[in-house]
């Protein structure tokens, strides 16, 4: 049987399974965002690469486009090519613009409109301006060793950028240019990295709030359940442990009770009396069974009326038959308490015709355990045949178990 602190014991261990549970689940959704915050900076970082190669793809095709030469458009001094800038007019010059003079013109104008960036590279650069940063360096290498792409948050000022690089591979085009730096068709022949810059952090706020508040939501509920569970559990355990008739503990209750009172107790005597009233049959038979209950509820009473310590214990151990636990009490003890309820039940003065005495009374077995640690049955035998002797010797009278060793 389950006691209060057991209740509450598994109260508490629900209410932090939840709290686990919910925890659990705020570090896996803080992880989650996390994972789609770094797949969608990926996705938008590598299609802006994706692009730009295909423009570079596009212009190298050509073998370099043609532009105006303007204030913000003049002759690449890195473009070593016959041709590379046509006098059209007085007022018209075009000059050459291969792919990488391209990207760092695409890279200025992204810049300006959302401050995305661009950088061409190279760990070979013709133009010192693309020389490759440290992290760009770093990743190149990674390149030449078969990292196919690369992307990660950096935090730089306390901020959050989030930088992807991928190769440049050399194809039949680029050659036209750079077959003196010693590249073959295939060759890594630099990379361009993408910035995208201040990402904003993930605020976990929203998702803290929500956990707390389902946790303090199901705690809420564990608890109002736990106790009207424990509420109908007590209400099940008492119906299953109380005698209805006299509402006293019932026999079930009283071996429990045993048990546990000889498990406990610390080298002390412990008594047993066994009680039956005398020719109870007969009583029935003759004021009928309503008032045999009516008997029975006043007999309870009597008896519970005599438990005169906390720890003195009375139940109903079947038909019209009672038993008292005693603990820590002797037999002498147990024979006076036993002699005072068989005068007590006589002077109840219910009337009984088939009685000796005219009245209702009873017999009692006592029997001791002066701390031998007999087991619970043995006791209740002993107590058994000390009132099976009580109403053989001519009822109404208190008999004590003695061992048979004993004179
Ligand atoms: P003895 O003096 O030897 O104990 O005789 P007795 O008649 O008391 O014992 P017996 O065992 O012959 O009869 C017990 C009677 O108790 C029989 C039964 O009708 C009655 N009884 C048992 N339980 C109840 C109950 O819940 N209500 C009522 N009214 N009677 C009960
Ligand atoms: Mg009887
Ligand atoms: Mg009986």
């Amino acid at each position: 049987m389950l006691n209060d602190r057991h209740l509450n014991l598994r109260l508490i261990l629900a209410c932090v399974l939840w709290w686990t549970l919910a925890a659990l689940s705020l570090v896996w959704n803080i992880y989650q965002e996390n994972q789609n915050r770094q797949h969608l900076a990926f996705e938008a970082a590598r299609s802006f690469f994706e692009q730009i190669r295909i423009t570079r793809r596009w212009n190298a095709r050509h073998g370099g486009v043609y532009v105006p030469v303007t204030d913000d458009t003049q002759p690449n001094p890195y473009l070593r090519v016959p041709n590379r800038d046509l006098r059209v007019s007085d007022t018209l010059t075009l000059t050459l613009i291969n792919p990488a003079f391209m990207t760092r013109q695409l890279s200025e104008i992204a810049k300006e409109k959302d401050g995305i960036q661009f950088h061409i590279t190279s760990l070979i650069p013709l133009r010192p301006e693309n020389a490759p940063t440290p992290w760009e360096a770093a990743t190149l290498q990674q390149f030449e060793q078969g990292l196919p792409e690369k992307g990660e948050f950096i935090v730089d000022n306390e901020q959050q950028s989030y930088h992807y690089m991928a190769p440049l591979f050399t194809e039949k085009y680029c050659l036209r240019c750079h077959a003196d730096q010693g590249y073959r068709e295939g060759d890594i022949r630099g990379g361009i990295s993408v910035t995208l810059p201040k990402i904003p952090r993930i605020s976990s706020f929203a998702l803290v709030a929500s956990h707390l508040a389902i946790a303090l939501g199901g705690t809420l509920i564990i608890v109002v359940m736990g106790h009207m569970l424990a509420a109908s559990y007590r209400e099940l355990r008492h119906q299953a442990e109380i005698d209805p008739l006299t509402t006293i503990p019932n026999r079930r209750f009283f071996n429990d009770h045993l048990l546990l009172e000889l498990r406990r107790r610390h080298s002390t005597p412990l008594s047993l009396i066994l009680c039956d009233i005398d020719h109870f049959k007969t009583y029935n038979d003759h004021f009928g069974h309503p008032a045999g209950d009516q008997c029975l509820r006043l007999v309870a009473q009597c008896l519970r009326n005599h438990l005169q310590r906390s720890g003195d214990f009375c139940a109903r151990y079947g038909g019209e038959e009672f038993v008292l636990v005693l603990p820590n009490t002797e037999l002498s003890g147990a024979i006076i308490l036993a002699e005072k309820i068989r005068h007590a039940i006589l002077a109840l003065r219910l009337e009984h015709p088939n009685s000796t005495v005219g009245n209702v009374s009873m017999s009692f077995g006592v029997a001791t355990d002066e701390c031998v640690n007999v087991n619970p049955e043995l006791l209740i035998h002993q107590a058994d045949q000390a009132l099976y002797q009580a109403k053989h010797l001519g009822r109404n009278r208190v008999e004590v178990w003695h061992s048979p060793i004993q004179p």
